[in-house]
């Protein structure tokens, strides 16, 4: 089966492999050396910065409540055009700190006029968005936001789940204080393993956690001294090891994005509406619906490919497809006729599943 949904991603036989690796307990030194290499790695994927990686057990969604709980300590002004914007919003209320949200719709750019302005008003603690907001699969403006960031002085919370690994991302001029990311969306890792790059002075701050096992600080500390405060996804580990190892191979982040634009523009060949005027990303793609999104789901399915939903009221509308893990490109081929709108195929209806392209 092939995965095109926003993670977990399909795994590559040599990070499948990796999760058979010998049993290791996470208080011996070979987990220390271990932790301590995916660390060291994550740090380099975007390379030369003063950003710690500090990794914790859990999805994505861990690693952002990690990082807004224990940074924001004042106020927070979060810029959102979708789901993820929304969620991070929800978890600033949930942990009852003080939150204004700058919504734009969710088939439009983030709203940065409106930023501008609310930053030359009064200056929060922390702007906080998503890079890659995998509602839409749109790649936000952050060089813009970061801009704005940047010149007022106003550190950057990011979620960039489903960016890390895959899309450029300057920590140093879009002011990023932290970002959060996940070992199974552009890494190719498996779930179970998320994680946050910080600054390490943010790191030395007073933790602002509600959240006892949420606490970034708290793993920090014990992650420099070769520790972990609590049980750490040890299998999740090895395979984010290796997959760690595949991405370096392979010519890190540039050349995951280089071959993330080939695989979408396969995809695109299918000649359906893109969902997004302007603004998509390579890592998903959001299409209009051909026909109801149960009968061409279980129809893909049926030829071994899993197709993700619009969420919400876009569930009517769209869906999407992802592109990230082992995909090799002639099932992406194959993937893009099954999708080709069903006027263009000859007379005769819809051609079976798997069979052949027309063309
Ligand atoms: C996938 C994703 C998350 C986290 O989802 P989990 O299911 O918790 O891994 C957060 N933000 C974005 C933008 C995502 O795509």
């Amino acid at each position: 089966m092939r995965l095109l949904n926003p993670g977990p991603v399909t795994l590559s036989e040599r990070v499948r492999r990796a999760l058979l690796r010998p049993d290791l307990c996470h208080r011996e030194p070979e987990f220390a050396e271990l932790q301590a290499r995916l660390r060291r790695g994550l740090e380099q994927v975007y390379g030369g910065s003063d950003h710690a990686a500090v990794l914790l057990t859990g999805s994505g969604t861990a690693a952002v409540e990690a990082m807004l709980g224990s940074l924001v300590d004042r106020s927070a002004l979060v810029v959102a055009n979708g789901v993820y914007g929304e969620r991070m919003a929800a978890i600033l209320d949930r942990q009852g700190k003080p939150c204004e949200v700058v919504r734009s719709a969710w088939t439009e750019p983030l709203d940065l006029a409106a930023v501008e302005a609310r930053l030359e008003r009064q200056r929060p603690g922390h702007v906080v968005a998503v890079h890659h907001e995998t509602t839409t699969g749109r790649l936000n403006d952050l060089p813009g936001l970061g801009a704005l960031c940047r010149r007022s002085g106003v550190p950057l919370l990011l979620d960039a789940v489903s960016s890390f690994g895959g899309a450029a991302i300057d920590l140093e001029a879009w002011n990023v204080e932290a970002c959060a990311a996940t070992a199974n969306k552009c890494l190719h890792g498996v779930p179970g393993i998320s994680f946050v790059l910080a600054r390490r002075p943010a790191l030395a701050r007073r933790s602002a956690s509600p959240s006892l096992y949420l606490d970034l600080m708290t793993h920090f500390r014990e992650q420099e001294r070769g520790s972990t405060p609590f049980t750490q996804a040890v299998h999740a580990c090895h395979a984010l090891d290796e997959a760690l190892a595949e991405f370096a191979e392979a010519g890190g982040w540039r050349a995951r994005a280089a071959l993330y634009a080939r695989r979408s523009a396969l995809v695109a060949r299918c000649g359906l509406a893109p969902y997004l005027p302007e603004g998509s990303s390579d890592i998903l793609r959001a299409y209009r619906l051909p026909e109801p999104y149960g009968a061409l789901h279980d129809r893909l399915k049926a030829a071994g490919f899993v197709i993700y939903a619009g969420q919400g009221d876009l569930q009517g509308e769209m869906f999407r497809v992802a592109v990230m893990g082992d995909l090799p490109e002639e099932e992406l081929v194959r993937l893009a006729g099954l999708l080709r709108p069903p006027e263009e195929l000859p007379r005769g209806g819809r051609k079976p599943a798997g069979a052949p392209d027309p063309r």
